[in-house]
């Protein structure tokens, strides 16, 4: 606490993402991140920027690498807006759509950095419980007063509502506006982009640290009606003029293009999870249907807790909430086939059937 913070810095809770941590060997999956090398194409032309490129400052508008976003999509490009990694974009969406707006209507289990933003950009939150098996309340998303902000599949459940859902929530309200972050795209759920044209009410966010094994790149994008993005670029203009560096924009721009890439990686973790849901099962373990890279468990014998520091032991990390409702629950990352084994064989010498 410095006598110089204001009173609104003074009153955050910032977010805490997972631990990073300096020691190798460790079997990491406690932040989501990929479990595959991206595409070589993508690594191929980071090693190709060159110095020149470096000397200047990067295309504010980050043309190329929206075109390509928007090609991928069939979208044109004033429906694209990119940024430093999706936290970002989303940040700017509550700075240009939400902040000191009505009340954001938000699921009560979620991503916990939604709620750090609302009290950064001075929104009000109303929360609407998760049913009983975890799954969102999408009638009482029908009838929220004032925009709407969910995670498309969920998180930590990774539970994901069809096209068809999220088209009942937009058809709700014309006139209320629809966030979707899909930041766990690509690994199964079905994307609501090819709604955009039909409806100015919906925002997709979205991220290349997941589907795209791009976390340490940090590129993030959202992609919406032309008006609501040129809202973005307005706020983002009045920010900074470059959240996309030289070497984000030419590496996120090839790895886009290499359709062929997500495709295949994605069915590869995909695959790879729901060996680990049924290997996790095999233990005891209670394992929501997940369409994300991660797998949300609980053991109804074990406290989450009591498993956590066990795998730790073991140079195994997760990741858990001390949250209502939450903690019974682990929420694993999808690994290699041979990291997800370490993780069953660790859990079984904990769990014994
Ligand atoms: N949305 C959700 C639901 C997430 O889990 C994450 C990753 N923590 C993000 C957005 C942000 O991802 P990034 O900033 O790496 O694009």
């Amino acid at each position: 606490m410095s006598r110089f913070w204001t009173a609104r810095t003074a009153a955050l809770t910032p977010y805490v993402p997972g631990e990073q941590p300096a020691t190798t060997g460790l079997i990491k999956l406690n932040t989501n991140e990929h479990p595959m090398p991206p595409s070589q194409v993508a690594i191929d032309a980071m090693a190709a920027i060159s110095g020149d490129a470096l000397r200047r400052y990067p295309d504010p508008t980050s043309r190329k690498l929206r075109l390509a976003i928007a090609d991928s999509e069939n979208l044109e490009l004033e429906q694209v807006f990119v940024g430093n990694g999706s936290d970002e974009v989303l940040a700017t969406v509550f700075m240009a759509l939400l902040a000191e707006g009505p009340a954001l209507t938000v699921p009560d289990i979620t991503y916990s950095f939604y709620p750090v933003w609302a009290k950064l950009y001075q929104v009000a939150l109303r929360t609407i419980p998760l049913k009983d098996d975890f799954t969102l309340d999408v009638e009482a998303l029908c009838k929220a007063p004032g925009p709407v902000l969910i995670a498309n599949p969920n998180a930590p459940t990774g539970i994901a509502l069809s096209r068809d859902e999220i088209r009942r929530i937009l058809e709700s309200d014309r006139d209320r506006l629809l966030i979707v972050d899909e930041a766990y795209f690509g690994f199964g759920a079905e994307t609501a982009a090819p709604l955009i044209d039909d409806y100015d009410n919906l925002l997709i966010t979205r991220t290349l640290s997941k589907s795209h094994a791009l976390a340490g790149l940090r590129l993030g994008y959202a992609l919406g009606n032309a008006t609501l993005i040129e809202g973005l670029v307005r706020v983002k203009d009045s920010f900074n003029s470059y959240p996309v560096d030289v070497i984000a924009e030419r590496v996120a721009e090839v790895a886009v293009g290499d359709r062929a890439w997500l495709q295949e990686a994605g069915s590869k973790v995909a695959a790879w999870r729901d060996e680990l849901r049924a290997g996790l099962e095999a233990l005891g373990f209670e394992v929501l249907a997940s369409r994300a890279n991660f797998v949300f468990a609980r053991h109804p014998q074990y406290e989450g807790r009591v498993l956590f520091d066990a795998l730790r032991a073991k140079n195994i990390i997760v990741r858990r909430w001390d949250k209502p409702r939450l903690t019974q629950w682990l929420r694993i990352t999808v690994g290699t086939p041979d990291q997800n084994q370490a993780l069953l064989d660790a859990l079984r010498q904990q769990c014994p059937e």
